[in-house]
Parts: structure tokens; sequence; C-alpha cells
């Protein structure tokens, strides 16, 4: 029986020299690979109380809905700046190289409401850390953070001090 870990692709200098891409396409394409990934996530939120998932584009809808479909939860998306119909909250944040601004609607997340985040990897934590700052600004509280692949070596981790966060599989 293979491992999860066993349907990531890793290539190295993409998408530029020193960065090694951890690919999740060749988990999407395989039935296994594809329930595997989403039964661990359903896994790491059996014993918690939310009330919708929040994911961020593109690979975190990739993964966020299967899950809140078979949890019987709704699905917010997280977008880049101007595909949002509605009015939205933006937040500008830091990337490895440059900046980038994601945008939420506005009316997305209700006051009280338990969230819970879901996305392919954590590599700097800047886009859950900005993602958080949008929804505590509409009144919703965070109560876990469910990443497929985390990369120990940026230390995303401290961005996200104090919050309950789970990977599925962690690359040193
Ligand atoms: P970050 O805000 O730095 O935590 O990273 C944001 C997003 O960039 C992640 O959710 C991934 O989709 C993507 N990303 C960053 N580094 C990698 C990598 N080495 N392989 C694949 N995707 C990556």
């Amino acid at each position: 029986m293979k491992k999860l870990e066993d349907y990531v692709t890793s290539i190295p200098d993409f998408p530029e020299p020193g960065i090694i891409f951890r690919d999740v396409t060749t988990i999407l394409q395989d039935a296994d690979g594809l329930a595997l990934a989403v039964d661990g996530v359903r896994e790491m939120l059996k014993d918690v109380d939310y009330d919708v998932v929040v994911g961020p584009e593109s690979r975190g809808f990739i993964f966020g809905v299967p899950v809140a479909y078979a949890e019987h939860k709704g699905f917010v998306p997280v977008r880049k700046q101007g595909k949002l119909p509605r009015e939205v909250i933006s937040a500008d944040y830091e990337l490895e190289y440059g900046k980038a601004t994601i945008e939420m609607h506005r009316d997305s997340i209700k006051p009280g409401q338990k969230v819970v985040i879901i996305d392919d990897l954590i590599a700097t934590g800047g886009t859950i850390e900005a993602i958080i700052g949008l929804i505590k600004e509409m009144g919703g509280e965070v109560v876990k953070i469910c990443f497929i692949m985390e990369l120990k070596g940026l230390n995303g981790r401290e961005k996200l001090e104090g919050y309950d966060v789970e990977s599925l599989i962690a690359y040193e």
C-alpha cells in the first residue's frame, strides 16, 4: 500500500533555481492518492468543532472543497485581487519574491463562526498569516489550520504561533 508521500512529485529548480517544487498533481490524478489526502485532512478534523472551511486559490480549493462537502460544511474561497464580484476585504503580504494581495467577500464569515483553513502547503506561512488577518477582521475564529505538506526549513509555523497547525507530510 502506497503512502501519501509516494504520490508527491518533487521537482528541483522549479519555478526557479534552488526551489524544490512539491507537485500535488500526481496525488490528484490517482484515486488512492486523492482519497489518502482528503481522508487524511478529514481525520485531522474529526474532533474539531467548526462551522466553515476557508481555502486559498488555487490548491486550497482542490483540498478544501472535498473535505467541506464530505463533512457537510460550507466553503469560503480566498482569491487573488480583482476576482471576487461583490464587496471584498483585502490583505497585502510578502512573498519570497515580491508582494501579493488576497481578497475575501466581506460577508463570507459571520462574527463568531469557527473556521478551519485548508491549503496544500505551508512554505513561509505568509499566505495563511494574511488569511487569518481577514478572518479576524470579519469576527471569525480560526480553530485549526490543515496542510497536505509542510516545508519545515522555512519556519512558517512561527508566523502561526498559538494556532493548531497540522500537516500530513513534513519535509525538512
Ligand atoms: P507561503 O505563503 O510561503 O506559505 O506559500 C504559499 C503557497 O506557495 C503554498 O500554499 C504553495 O501553494 C506554494 N508553494 C510555496 N513553496 C512551494 C513549493 N516548494 N512547492 C510547491 N508549492 C509551493
